[in-house]
């Protein structure tokens, strides 16, 4: 496929790009169903040079009515796509319902088909090198395995409340589940993680990662790892911050988040840094960091939000003051776009500094997008569609704050990239679009034969880190480094903190 749109398509309003590979011609077609020209849009002669393609955009964002289309330049013709005031709400009701299809430790009910199973991962866990047995049930499974972990808990828990806070309308009901409902299944294992003086365990899973089987069929011991820094201040942080979402509904709820996200402050203030690594005997994921200055300054400030006390404030403010305010990366390693994008918060001056920075990073990122809309080329690391999402939504709150239509455009284009504008011609969201990703490194899926819908796939990945991929894509380009095969772990794998930035992204760009 050499004309790469948007497989699920575009609202009438938005920017609408293809981008095509190599020389089609010199005029673009936009044909209807009946297969008649409606618009005609010249091609440009230059062409970037990009992933071994010379490759150049069209815009025909002039088509603003509805109906199914397809775009055709020289003999070469795009899969269709739909004009419509609501093509995306469907796929984002399934990239919610993915966290449903996640849960661990309670039935997923019959609704979710083949991949209904009873409660699973139900035992106590052992505290590792104790005989102490605690109850950790609950929660999301992190990924194509069954950990959970609380690093990149927080960092989708924060991007869902997020997506709750840009357009709530979008989220109150999806097929499984609604959004403040679900992010609550995540937050009650959470609480269960902290320990009576404060800190909270890295993460609950098994001693290694079990074979291609359904979660309840895994009944290995659960081992719960030791603290860490960089759990606990990522736990302060979220649970300061939901504790305000749930205010309304549930008082009761949202004390008990605020006075656990305290007790895991005080801890946190009198520890030195304990950087998480795989202890003896423990081979599954280690969201490891090189430093947890960017968790305590976030707890800081979410807890500044919730509480208004002096000491967090005075916190936050020397530490934000510290920042090269420039760039505002969104976890799950560093934390500093939280800061920003929930500093905004905070009033007076520091509220200000916040803004800008957010502002500044999205001029810094514009700076470097490539004929694709996206950031990065030269490398695009494991879990890279997460990284455009996260992205997306920096460009979106950007626009937010300036009224800038370059920034919402490059927000629309991260989007258009996840959904098929991209060299593989992939929609990355599994089971949707035209082309869609569907043998995703996800036990479930693999397990019963079918995958899950509304998965977002991790994409492509430079470094050939896996055996399938080094298979499949010797010598390839970092934009093309993808397969759609469940043993590519490295391209194709799935996770909740890659979905959670997708529907924070896709709800800003819903309510625009
Ligand atoms: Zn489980």
């Amino acid at each position: 496929m050499n004309i790469q749109v948007n497989q699920l398509g575009y609202t009438p309003e938005m920017t609408k790009t293809a981008v095509m590979r190599g020389n089609l011609g010199q005029e673009l077609q936009v044909l209807n169903a009946a297969g008649e020209t409606v618009l005609t849009v010249p091609v440009a002669a230059e062409r970037e040079k990009i992933w071994d393609d010379d490759v150049v955009v069209v815009d025909f964002s002039a088509l603003r009515e509805k109906g199914v289309f397809t775009l055709r330049c020289g003999e070469e013709t795009s899969y269709p796509f739909v004009v419509s005031e609501t093509p995306y709400e469907q796929v984002l009701m399934a990239l919610v319902d993915m966290f449903y299809y996640q849960r661990c430790g309670g039935e997923v009910d019959e609704r979710a088909g083949v991949h209904a199973h009873p409660a699973c991962h139900t035992g106590l866990g052992r505290v590792y090198g104790t005989e102490e047995y605690i109850e950790v049930s609950g929660g999301w499974h992190d990924a194509g395995d069954y950990g959970r972990y609380i690093v990149p808990a927080a960092k989708s828990v924060a991007d869902l409340l997020l997506a709750w806070q840009w357009n709530p309308a979008a989220l109150e009901k999806t097929n499984l589940t609604s959004l403040l409902p679900e992010v609550r299944w995540e937050l009650e294992w959470m609480l269960k993680m902290q320990r009576q003086d404060g800190a909270v365990y890295h993460k609950a899973s098994c001693a290694r990662f079990c074979g291609m089987i359904m979660p309840h069929e895994e009944q290995e011991e659960i081992i719960v790892s030791p603290v860490s820094t960089t759990a606990t201040g990522d736990f302060a942080a979220g649970m300061a911050m939901a504790s305000r979402f749930y205010q309304a509904s549930d008082p009761a709820f949202a004390e008990k988040m605020k006075q656990a996200a305290i007790r895991a402050w005080d801890w946190l203030v009198e520890a030195e840094p304990m950087l998480f690594r795989n202890p003896e005997g423990i081979s599954t994921g280690g969201y490891g960091d090189r430093s947890d200055e960017d968790e305590r300054l976030w707890a800081a400030v979410e807890l500044a939000i919730t509480c208004g006390d002096e000491k967090y404030l005075t916190y936050a403010a020397k530490g934000i003051a510290q920042q090269e305010r420039t760039w505002a990366p969104l976890g799950w390693g560093d934390m500093r776009g939280y800061v920003a994008l929930e500093g905004m918060q905070l009033d007076g001056e520091l509220g200000d500094i916040c803004r800008q920075w957010v502002v500044d990073a999205a001029r810094r990122m514009l700076e470097r997008v490539n004929a694709y809309g996206i950031t990065m080329t030269e490398r695009l690391p494991w879990g890279s569609n997460m990284n455009i999402s996260n992205d997306g939504m920096i460009f979106y709150q950007a626009w937010k704050l300036t009224g800038e239509e370059k920034f919402r455009q490059a927000a629309e284009k991260q989007l258009h990239y996840l959904l098929g504008v991209n060299p593989v011609s992939y929609c990355y969201v599994s089971c949707y679009g035209t082309n869609p990703m569907l043998h995703p490194h996800h036990r479930p899926s693999v397990a019963t034969g079918v995958c899950v819908p509304g998965l977002l796939s991790g994409g492509a990945a430079g470094g050939m880190m896996d055996a399938v991929a080094r298979e499949h894509l010797q010598g390839a380009p970092a934009g093309k480094c993808f397969v759609d095969h469940h043993g590519s772990y490295s391209t194709n794998e799935i996770c909740v903190y890659w979905n959670s930035p997708m529907v924070a992204l896709l709800s800003g760009v819903m309510g625009a």
